[in-house]
């Protein structure tokens, strides 16, 4: 660690055995640890692990009035052999820090990151359960945790990591309201930023999608609702006869590490690919033809979340079910067999965090 090192304490007894791995609610169990870290004075210090716990902080911390705060998603997986992996999270260290430049927040240093997120993962591998599905979800976050409500970024952040148990199932298809009012990000805003506003900033226009019969919204261009950009909280990806297509990342979109993963992929699987702007018009003309077959939410939760139809301008399409042998199913398996440490990892995207 940069000033100090990292200063352990553990739990007096964990919590484990009152856990149901069998019957997981997503996000609301937390392992017996956490990593926390303070920014003072121009300087991250204090790095530690302790049991998990509520903290302490100011009412008038920024992070409560300003929304002053940034995330990222990550998993850990254990293989057959019982070793602990982490998918690509050279990639989420480096978007925690493009997200806190933009949030004015200060950059982590990479030993307070990797350091904090092995140790934390080593005290509590005991969360993780090997086989398909069953993972730990890792959640580090930084806040503006400094007192006082002076509209203006604050000089004092707290960074953690916490984990959640998690289990994956198949949960079907979804249909998406292909949304023409609201919009999630702007042009030079934060859209591309793990930022918790962007979050807030979601949840009506779903409630409103839901209450229409949908499970999410599919957001499109702030300027004109014409071009498709994101899934929800996922990245997008469309099959137009035997290609992939997905959009540009932009200062609107994501840059998530499945989109690129499969990306990637898919073209080592000899699919052809591009990355274009995507016209919902394109959408609606390729469920008329059949030549638009397969339409996913690419993240990190899911993997690959597959869309059973739409909804644009008051009509709905459907798209056909999905095969087998589809992309989304296809490279979904692929990326799984490669995080569980299952095939060959060629792009070296594993890191292993436990040895077996
Ligand atoms: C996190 C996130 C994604 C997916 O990113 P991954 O790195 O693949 O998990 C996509 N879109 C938004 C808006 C996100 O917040």
């Amino acid at each position: 660690m940069q000033t100090t090192t990292l200063q352990i304490t553990k739990c007096e007894s964990s919590k484990i055995d009152q856990v149901n791995f069998d019957k997981l609610p997503f996000g609301e169990i937390f392992t017996d640890h956490m990593f926390i870290c303070d920014y003072k004075n121009g300087a991250w210090s204090n790095p530690r692990i302790q049991p998990y716990q509520p903290l302490q902080i100011a009412p008038s911390a920024r992070v409560f009035h300003y929304g002053q705060a940034i995330f990222e998603g990550m998993k850990a997986y254990k293989d057959d052999e019982g070793g602990v992996w982490l998918f690509r999270p050279d990639q989420n260290y480096e978007r925690i820090n493009k997200s806190a430049e933009r949030m004015a927040m200060p950059p982590l240093p990479k030993e307070y990151f990797f350091e904090g997120l092995h140790e934390l993962l080593r005290l509590d591998q005991e969360w993780i359960k090997p086989g398909i599905g069953n993972t730990l979800y890792v959640r580090p976050f930084m806040i503006a945790s400094q007192a006082g409500i002076i509209a203006s970024a604050a000089e004092e952040f707290t960074f953690m990591i916490i984990c959640a148990p998690a289990q994956s199932y198949f949960t079907g298809s979804v249909s998406v309201k292909i949304e023409e009012h609201y919009s999630r990000a702007a042009n030079g805003g934060f859209g591309y930023a793990k930022a918790a506003g962007n979050y807030a900033g979601q949840f009506y226009p779903t409630q409103l999608a839901k209450q229409e019969g949908f499970q999410q919204v599919v957001w499109t261009d702030a300027t004109e609702h014409k071009y498709i950009e994101e899934a929800g909280t996922m990245n997008i990806f469309v099959r137009l006869k035997d290609t992939l297509v997905t959009c540009p990342v932009s200062d609107r979109i994501l840059d998530g590490v499945t989109r690129k993963s499969l990306l990637q992929m898919a073209e080592d699987m000899g699919i052809k690919t591009e990355v274009r702007p995507i016209a919902v018009s394109e959408l609606v003309k390729g469920i008329a033809s059949g030549e638009m077959t397969e339409l996913f939410g690419a993240g990190t939760a899911a993997v690959v979340s597959p869309i059973s139809g739409f909804s644009y301008e008051g009509k709905r399409y459907e798209l056909p079910e999905l095969s087998k042998d589809s992309y989304a199913l296809r490279l979904k398996n692929q990326l799984m067999n490669i995080q569980y440490n299952r095939s060959e990892d060629p792009h070296g995207w594993r890191e292993q965090v436990v040895t077996s």
